[in-house]
């Protein structure tokens, strides 16, 4: 029997909260999400949650073409706060107790990170919702993860995707591709595979901090996940 995660960091991009919409927030799609989330928690883990903003600006979206890029940027990690609160919210119709903390100083709506009171809401099985990425442009959700991560000495990042895992091609493209259970992060380098953003991958990798991608279209995946048993690809030293 596989062992459980204590803690864990999960990664869900914006795109997880849109369904098969084109941009936005779809209803039946966060409530899904919520529900797998409450399941993990009932499990007693502790659950931080960096939460993207792609489903309602990217700062090197089409859309913000001819934009500064820093002021794009800004505009996306707005994006990834509106994602928070939903999520907060759909969670509460749940029965799950969160938090929400922003990088960017936004405390009318949300209170800002602070490193202590986040581990604090973890030890007290709340779970925690990192909004506005790294507070930084030029950066990702995916880039936040892995920092988030780093900080709260989670286990590990578990990184929702649309696909179950990592393939040794693009399975809609190749009916024989396979899917890595595991890989190192030399090997998904050298085989030039696209798990995170560089600057993200790098610095799970510089602080030994293994990668899940699992797929979170896939019902019970999430709990497989944190139960530590064979679903999608983990990326280790
Ligand atoms: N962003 C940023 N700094 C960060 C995190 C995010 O500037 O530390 C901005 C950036 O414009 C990004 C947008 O917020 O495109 C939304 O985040 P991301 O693209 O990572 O969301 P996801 O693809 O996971 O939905």
């Amino acid at each position: 029997m596989a062992d459980k995660f204590k803690r864990v960091l999960l990664k869900l991009s914006g795109e997880a909260l849109m369904g098969e919409d084109s941009f936005g927030i779809n209803r039946s799609t966060i409530s899904r999400m919520a529900e797998e989330i409450a399941q993990v928690t009932k499990l007693g883990v502790e659950l931080a949650i960096v939460i993207g903003g792609g489903n309602i600006f990217r700062g090197i979206a089409p859309g913000a073409q001819g934009m500064d890029r820093a002021t794009a940027d800004y505009m996306g990690m707005l994006a990834t706060v509106m994602n928070a609160l939903a999520l907060q919210d759909a969670l509460k119709s749940f029965g799950v107790v969160s938090r929400v903390q922003s990088a960017l100083n936004i405390e009318q709506v949300i209170e800002p990170y602070i490193r202590p009171k986040a581990l604090r809401y973890l030890e007290e099985k709340k779970v925690v919702i990192f909004a506005a990425g790294t507070g930084n442009p030029f950066f990702t959700t995916d880039t936040a993860a892995a920092l988030r991560g780093a900080e709260i000495g989670a286990q590990i990042v578990l990184k929702a995707t649309k696909v179950d895992g990592i393939y040794t091609a693009d399975p809609k493209k190749d009916s024989s591709a396979t899917r890595y259970s595991s890989i190192t992060f030399d090997e998904a380098l050298s085989k030039k595979l696209e798990i995170m953003d560089a600057t993200a991958f790098a610095l799970c990798r510089d602080q030994k901090l293994p990668i899940k991608v699992f797929s979170i279209n896939k019902p019970g995946a999430l709990q497989r996940v944190v139960l530590g048993e064979d679903e999608g690809t983990l990326v280790h030293i």
